[in-house]
Formats: structure tokens, sequence, C-alpha cells
């Protein structure tokens, strides 16, 4: 449609301003915080300015932060897209988040017995995992549960199968407005220095890329789903001459 043109027009206007820009800023923050560390070890520990040194270090490692993240967003990589088993990519995900993800958050998982690979690119889904992940307790600031589930392999309209993970929140939620810009890049409710406004439409992406897709439901005062839709390595969209994937868990 005209409204899906005008965005992968901005997107790839976006991409190559921000690509030229944050690498100009990377170099100039780096040498930002370099002079910052000279004249840290110039003073002496006690003296009065060295909280402001700190102050000016630490906003300035924040922006370097956000430059790479752009960085790699304009870039947008091949992704190297493979069976994946969901289930084990999931539970990988979630153990590394949970030293991380706060001690008010509890991460739930449910999975359906028996969930064939997915395509997809691995690192990068569980990139996009974490970013739902990340969503869903900074919607719940108060704490609660998020449930992960995977769901049984399903036939859509176009004749393909499709795997599901869901994020789930029970936090504030989103109007019609929000739901709708959600995943626009740069998009974000959150405050200055808190949100890039980039999660959403690089989970969008990579899911897309991945032959699948991005569904967000979500209701203010009562939480928000957000669903990733893979292709099943069996799919007949994909041509894979070589041998059948096992429908076991373990292949990636
Ligand atoms: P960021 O997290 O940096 O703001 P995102 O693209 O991940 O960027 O999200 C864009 C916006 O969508 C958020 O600022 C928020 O308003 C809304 N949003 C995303 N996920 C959720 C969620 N689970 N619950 C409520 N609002 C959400």
């Amino acid at each position: 449609s005209q409204e899906q043109f005008f965005q992968s027009q901005k997107m790839e206007a976006i991409g190559q301003l921000t690509g030229g820009v944050a690498h100009d800023f990377n170099n100039i923050l780096a040498a930002v915080c370099g002079s910052i560390e000279i004249a840290l070890r110039r003073l002496r520990k006690g003296d009065d300015a060295v909280p402001f040194l700190n102050n000016a270090m630490q906003g300035a490692r924040r922006g370097a932060t956000l430059t790479s993240r752009l960085l790699s967003f304009a870039r947008k990589q091949e992704l190297e897209i493979a069976p994946v088993d969901l289930p084990g990519s999931v539970r990988e995900t979630v153990e590394l988040l949970s030293s991380t993800i706060g001690p008010n958050i509890a991460l739930e998982m449910c999975f359906a017995r028996r969930v064939p690979p997915v395509m997809a690119d691995r690192a990068q889904f569980e990139l996009a995992l974490t970013n739902l992940i990340v969503n869903a307790r900074d919607a719940m600031p108060a704490g609660g549960s998020i449930q992960l589930e995977i769901g049984c392999p399903e036939m859509e309209d176009d004749g393909q199968q499709y795997v599901r993970v869901q994020v789930i929140d029970h936090g504030e939620g989103m109007d019609a407005d929000t739901i709708a810009r959600a995943t626009e890049p740069f998009f974000t409710t959150k405050g200055v220095g808190k949100g890039t406004g980039l999660g959403l439409s690089m989970v969008q992406g990579m899911a897309e890329q991945c032959g699948g897709r991005l569904v967000i439901e979500s209701t203010p005062g009562e939480g928000t789903t957000a669903s990733i839709w893979l292709l099943t390595a069996q799919s007949p969209a994909l041509a894979q001459p070589e041998e059948d994937t096992p429908e076991t868990e373990g292949a990636s």
C-alpha cells in the first residue's frame, strides 16, 4: 500500500542519515571520553571538579551506546537464517536476562509440547525477544509477571506453517494511537535518555526478514501481547532440497 511505501522510504532515508551521523558522532564522543579521562587523571582525588567530570563521562558513554545502536540499526546486517530451536533459544535468553531484569519481575515460560524448528537468525531473534521483554518490564514499573509462550505450529491463510512466540505483560498497555505508531523507528513514549524508539522496529524488521511478522495487541490498563510469527523449517515456501529437518527439539 501507499502507507507501506512511504514507511519504507522513510526507513531508507533514516538509515542513510543515521549511518553517516552516528559514525561521525561516535568519533566525536570517543575524543570527548578520552579528554575527560586525561582531565580526571590530572586531578587529585578530592578535587570538587571530579563529580562534574564523572557526570560528563557518563553522559558521553550513554551517547556512545545510543550511536552504536543507531549504527547497527542503519547497517541492517544480512541475517543468517537457519532452522532454530525456539524453546532452547527462549530458555537461553531468559537465563541471560533473569539477573538483570529486576527482582520484582517473574519470567514464566509455557511451551507447546512439540515445537518444530523455525527459520530465523538465532542471535537476532534473541535480541528481538530481549527488546520485547524489556518493553514488558518497562510497562510494569511496580513489577509483575511476564509470560513467554510458544504455540503449536499453525497453518495460515497463505498455506504456510508458522509458530507463534508471545511475550505477554499485564502492564499499562497502549491506546490505539500508540499501537499504530509503536513500530515506527524513533517513536517512543519513554523519557529522554530512556527510550530510543528502535526496539519494536528492530523486532518487526527481524521477523519480516525471516518471512514472518510481528503482531501487537494491547489494552490500556490491562496489558500487551507481542507475537512474533516465524515460518517452520518445513514450510512449503522454503524449497529445501536437502534432507528433511527433524521434528524434535535440538536442531539449530
Ligand atoms: P522504546 O522501548 O525505546 O520506547 P520501542 O520501539 O521498543 O522503543 O517501543 C516504542 C513504544 O511503544 C514505547 O515507548 C511504548 O510507548 C510502546 N510500547 C512498547 N512495548 C510496550 C508494552 N509492552 N507495553 C506498553 N507500551 C509499550
